[in-house]
């Protein structure tokens, strides 16, 4: 299988795509075809382990690594998981939950950063790549801490992770700031998020950065969610979801259902997408989004406009205006048209702007909508659902349930089964679903996850507990302008 740029001009094999993160001309790798899952494949699947599903869905797009040592790599990595990496909650007639918040850091990114480590590692091996490995991430949370925890003391690799000085939790930051490790650096960035994952798109874009690094024996990769690293082994739980419903006796081989994935940078809906694209029966996506709901609007009118205000939400993770892998899906709806991508890319960057075509826009809505929540309205879809079922949820599965929600009672009729992803263990944001569930306010996140235990009884991640007592090792804040300094200054050390 081999790999294209969205802007054109490259074809590499997927170690390539892994190791470079991006691709000359600041394009995303995508595959030159999507590959198939056939009938007879969806079947041998059901008896499978994750780890076992997981390999063989990698195994389609990355065939040049070795499939055995696949398979051992997704196995070592779900077995840092507590118990099944995805398991799916039923939690009301044909609507169920995908928990993918059972890593090590308590959150979706987990399900592909401890697996990325090995990809990168194996890829420079492939491509016969000496230098070190330098990871950069811009981060809105929850992927530092998890590419931090994925990374640290991994061979021959050092990482440094960028998050906006104000735009995480204090539990995010926490976590990110007390990082163990001797390869690994952590830097606040004046702004928000979009400024800081800008700031750090420079540096990969840059030759001149690239040149200095090389110096030093240092080559830049990235572990951000439009490395198809990162993409790959998100698309298998979709395929695993599928699969327990049928095994489960919830759905027939060949259903088709829905998911609501709560959104920011569009990587676990695009996911869900290459899966639809594999053969899997996939009807519809819903795209939910927070105040920051500008995929909504882009669904809605085709005109992906960054004029507005940015909030700063409950579900810091999905305040986001540039949502990098959509670049993915109008690539593939406008006939994979890399010119045209390229424009309205560069249209983005300078007019903070762009516009598709209405035949485009109506190729998405054949299987997406999108939708959002308020803050108030996020608070009262955790309510209920803790209310009606005893089930918590986090602020950014509480967006996802109530697109849903909301789609239910505008299609009163619907038979089809509705998966909604589950995208943080509540614990990570302890203060706000405290709120939520008791309308409780407490001001420090250890008395939130206290107090939050007592209402809901749901068990607490050690992780997250034992927080408290680590030592802080990371404080430097650095203007979005001086990255580069604070990269050389790391490699220097
Ligand atoms: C990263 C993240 C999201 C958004 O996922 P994208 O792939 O960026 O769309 C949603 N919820 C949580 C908890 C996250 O960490």
């Amino acid at each position: 299988m081999k790999f294209i740029s969205t802007r054109g001009g490259e074809k590499v094999t997927g170690a390539q795509a892994i190791v470079r993160g991006l691709s000359t001309g600041g394009g995303l790798f995508v595959p030159e075809k999507f590959p198939q899952v056939s009938a007879g494949e969806m079947r041998e699947m059901l008896e499978m382990s994750y780890p076992e599903r997981a390999a063989k869905i990698l195994y389609k797009y990355l065939d040049d690594y070795d499939e055995k040592e696949l398979l051992s790599a997704c196995e070592e990595a779900y077995a840092k998981f507590d118990g099944d990496p995805a398991p799916l909650v039923r939690i009301d007639d044909g609507v169920y939950i995908l928990e993918l918040w059972h890593g090590p850091t308590c959150a979706f990114k987990d399900m592909a950063l401890t697996l990325l480590p090995y990809l990168l590692r194996k890829g420079c091996d492939i491509c016969g790549i000496k230098e070190d490995i330098l990871i950069l991430v811009a981060t809105s949370g929850d992927t530092g801490k998890a590419a931090l925890e994925g990374f640290k003391d991994a061979r021959g690799i050092k990482i440094m992770v960028f998050y906006p000085s104000d735009g995480v939790s204090k539990m995010q930051k926490l976590q990110m700031c007390t990082q163990e490790g001797g390869n690994v650096n952590v830097v606040a960035v004046r702004g928000n998020f979009d400024d800081c994952q800008s700031a750090v798109k420079e540096i990969f874009a840059s030759a001149e950065c690239a040149e200095k690094l090389l110096e030093h024996n240092v080559r830049l990769s990235s572990a951000n969610s439009i490395n198809f690293g990162r993409l790959a082994p998100q698309i298998a739980y979709y395929f695993s979801a599928y699969l327990d419903l049928v095994t489960s006796e919830q759905i027939n081989m060949g259903d088709e259902i829905d998911f609501t994935v709560p959104t920011g940078n569009f990587g676990n809906i695009l996911a869900a997408y290459y899966a639809k694209q594999m053969g899997l029966p996939v009807r519809r996506l819903h795209c939910a989004s927070n105040m920051n709901n500008i995929l909504t609007d882009f669904l809605l009118t085709g005109d992906y406009d960054m004029h507005r205000e940015f909030y700063k939400t409950t579900s810091p993770s999905m305040d986001i205006l540039i949502s990098s892998n959509l670049e993915r899906l109008i690539f593939e709806t406008s006939g994979r048209d890399c010119k045209l991508t390229e424009k309205r890319m560069k249209q983005l960057k300078e007019e903070k702007a762009y516009s598709i075509t209405p035949e485009e826009r109506a190729a998405i809505a054949r299987t997406f909508d999108g939708g959002f929540a308020d803050e108030d309205e996020c608070v009262e879809a955790i309510y209920d659902v803790f209310i009606d079922t005893g089930y918590t949820m986090d602020t950014h599965t509480g967006c996802a349930m109530k697109v849903a929600v909301d789609w239910f009672e505008k299609n009163k009729n619907d038979e089809t089964k509705m998966v909604v992803v589950s995208t943080a263990n509540p614990y990570k944001f302890p203060q706000d679903v405290l709120y939520a569930v008791t309308g409780n306010d407490v001001k420090d996140s250890f008395k939130g996850i206290k107090r939050l235990h007592a209402a809901t009884a749901m068990e607490v991640p050690k992780s997250l507990l034992t927080l408290r007592e680590k030592p802080v090792r990371f404080t430097t804040v650095a203007d979005s302008k001086c990255l580069f300094d604070e990269v050389l200054k790391f490699v220097n050390r």
